[in-house]
């Protein structure tokens, strides 16, 4: 029978691929590595590879010549950026590509929450204070959500569904987005960009990356904020210039920041490190006690991961046998 090659999955992820298997009566090969040049041997036998990884599954292109020599004919991604694959190349050799295009919006938006209520109640603060059995309070007291402006950027399936979660909790919230939905007319306010950096107490970024999005918060638009405002990136790390957010941080430009993505992650990410870590920009970042970090985990609920790993695999097995799944991407997206 017809199966699918399955890439570095978490433990979760495994777990949900082996049930997903059982389910189907169909068999799923586990990979303890990426797709790579490297590794793609390992797709021989297959009609589907399927993985969620940070780095492109090939350097010079060669890769897809040998899943197409292999018979494979879906490249799914358990993920929604499509930054990893050359679509046109899979395409003109035959292959279909899909992704998960929303597996839980929830999932950020309720880390967005966490990290953004952790910064506004200076919870990272007080706990810098108490790793120093420093327990005095003054200094520190916070303004609550129905004093605040939470400035959204990108409105789209995550950032609509942070501006519901802050609209729910009495907040005022802002939008800006290069399509303005009215349907959203309810929950917050479109403004323009300039407008949302003025008012904003919290600036949340939730677009997708690319020419135009690439370090849209940099040394500029940082120095338009308020002085007393906090940036949240859950999006894509290069949406952010961090050398510009570590000087913005460090001259107290703005006064904090909560980072589950950053520039660079691919190499840092899921190892451990005896000592320093071998990046300095994000160990100057992580030094700061008015910034949190967290290593990239949005998309990480049960609900998320099991929707990424049944999507992924159940139209693997519809294109396999020679359906179309809603997911399947076209040279124009
Ligand atoms: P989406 O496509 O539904 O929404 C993105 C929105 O950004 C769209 O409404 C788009 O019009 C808007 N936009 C694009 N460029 C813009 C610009 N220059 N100015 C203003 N608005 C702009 O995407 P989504 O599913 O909501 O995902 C949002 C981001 O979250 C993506 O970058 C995605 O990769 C990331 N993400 C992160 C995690 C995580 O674990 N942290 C998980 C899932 C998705």
């Amino acid at each position: 029978m017809a199966s699918i090659a399955f890439y570095y999955p978490l433990d979760e992820e495994r777990v949900a691929a082996d049930a997903w298997s059982r389910e189907r009566g169909i068999d799923v090969d586990c990979y303890n590595f990426d797709l790579l040049d490297s590794t793609v041997e390992t797709a021989k036998g297959h009609k589907a590879v399927c993985y969620r990884q940070r780095v492109p599954i090939s350097a010079d292109g060669s890769l897809y010549d040998r899943l197409a020599e292999y018979g494979v004919g879906h490249i799914g991604l358990r993920s929604a950026g499509l930054d990893t694959v050359d679509i046109r190349r899979a395409h003109a050799l035959g292959m279909k590509v899909t992704n998960v295009p929303s597996y839980s919006p929830p999932a950020v938006a309720e880390l967005v929450l966490t990290h953004v209520m952790t910064l506004v109640r200076q919870l990272n603060l007080f706990a810098d204070r108490a790793a120093h059995n420093d327990y005095i309070v003054s200094g520190l007291m916070s303004p609550e959500l129905s004093e605040l402006t939470i400035g959204i950027i990108g409105v789209g399936r995550i950032g609509s569904q942070v501006a519901r979660i802050f609209h729910a909790l009495g907040a005022t919230v802002i939008g800006n987005d290069i399509h303005e939905n009215h349907e959203f007319d309810d929950i917050l306010t479109f403004v323009s960009k300039d407008e949302l950096f003025a008012r904003a107490d919290v600036v949340t970024m939730h677009t997708w990356l690319d020419e135009h999005t690439r370090h849209l918060i940099n040394a500029d638009t940082l120095r338009r904020m308020k002085p007393t405002a906090y940036l949240v990136n859950a999006s894509r790390g290069p949406v952010v210039d961090t050398d510009a957010l570590i000087d913005a941080l460090d001259a107290g430009v703005i006064r904090g920041a909560a980072l589950d993505v950053v520039e660079g992650e691919a190499t840092l990410y899921n190892k451990t490190y005896d000592g320093r870590i071998p990046d300095l920009r994000y160990q100057h970042l992580q030094d700061m006690p008015n910034v949190i970090i967290s290593p990239h985990v949005g998309f990480f609920t049960d609900i998320a991961v099991h929707n990424m790993v049944f999507e992924a695999l159940d139209d693997a097995w519809t294109i396999i046998q020679g359906g179309t799944s809603p997911h399947e991407i076209h040279f124009d997206e």
